[in-house]
């Protein structure tokens, strides 16, 4: 298809007077992922909330693979994979009936269950039950879940929330993988570092507004100060030389401390996405 997979035109939703989505616009090309970063009750679940069709927006209108989703939701909801917080995993089947019971409510023939397991790194525990899983083996059997469609749209909700390193990490790269493939991804996080490394382009939430959206280095290059620490070894003792190099004369300076004897180490040092995210919005990811 050409176009955007995800196409968001100024949704708002409110539960009663509290305004949790407040106009929201932005689309996902395929092939694209897109980190929704924001603090605890920033709106991003409700917004996915209504991109996936559970509940439709109170104004605007999304489209999703060029359907209306609140028209199409049925057909949309095919050829969607959902992986949400709340656990939907079926403790006392096996991971292998687990994956076979959801592949026969999509009416889907020929899946490759083991290869699912597979990717997940779950294949030796095919026969065994989510219930005596670690929550690292479980969120992996839920997103091997979620690619049981082989979805073009993916929406993660704090796939790696929580998780022990290498279960984050196996999750991080299928992510990487299914955005190979052509996937559309809209991954939520207030994980800044995650967001950073996966997302092509991040949106930062606040209040349930779209604070701003572009590419982690576009953000990063429009904000905060350019450095480079460089550390030197004179005279038995560590000294640190910072240079902004957006002041004059930086390149010379760059050179003399670069050019040192005893030089250690040189590190760029960049605006983070939490410090820009505080920057635009006067509050941390945290709070
Ligand atoms: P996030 O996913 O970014 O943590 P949410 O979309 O869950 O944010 O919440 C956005 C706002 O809406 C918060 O202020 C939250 O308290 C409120 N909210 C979320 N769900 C409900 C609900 N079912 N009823 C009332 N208020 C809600």
């Amino acid at each position: 298809m050409t176009g955007p997979a995800i196409d968001v035109k100024n949704i708002s939703y409110s539960y009663k007077e509290k305004k949790a989505v407040d106009d929201i616009s932005f689309s996902v090309a395929p092939g694209e992922i897109l980190g929704f970063l924001g603090p605890n009750g920033a709106g991003k679940s409700t917004t996915i909330k209504m991109l996936t069709g559970q509940m439709p927006p109170q104004s605007g209108s999304i489209d999703i693979l060029g359907q209306d989703i609140t028209r199409e939701r049925t057909a949309v909801q095919g050829e969607i994979g959902v992986c949400f917080e709340e656990k939907n995993l079926y403790l006392n089947m096996s991971a292998r009936e687990n994956l076979a019971f959801f592949a026969d409510l999509f009416g889907l023939k020929g899946v490759d269950i083991t290869e699912l397991l597979r990717r997940v790194d779950l294949a030796d525990r095919a026969d065994d039950r989510p219930k005596d899983f670690s929550k690292g083996m479980r969120q992996r059997l839920m997103i091997a879940r979620t690619l049981i469609n082989t979805p073009k749209v993916l929406f993660l909700d704090e796939p790696t929330d929580g998780l022990d390193p290498a279960s984050a990490l196996a999750i991080r790269d299928l992510i990487k993988t299914e955005a190979a493939r052509g996937a559309a991804v809209l991954l939520t996080t207030h994980d800044m570092v995650e967001a950073d490394q996966l997302s092509d382009r991040v949106a930062f939430i606040n209040e349930g507004r779209m604070v701003t959206l572009d590419t982690p280095d576009n953000l990063k290059l429009s904000h905060g100060k350019r450095s480079v620490r460089v550390r030197i070894k004179d005279n038995g003792k560590v000294r640190e030389e910072v240079v902004e190099l957006d002041e004059s004369g930086a390149g010379d300076r760059l050179k003399t401390a670069g050019g040192a004897q005893g030089l250690m180490t040189i590190h760029t040092e960049e605006a983070t996405l939490e410090t820009i995210f505080i920057e635009l919005t006067g509050r941390g990811l945290h709070t």
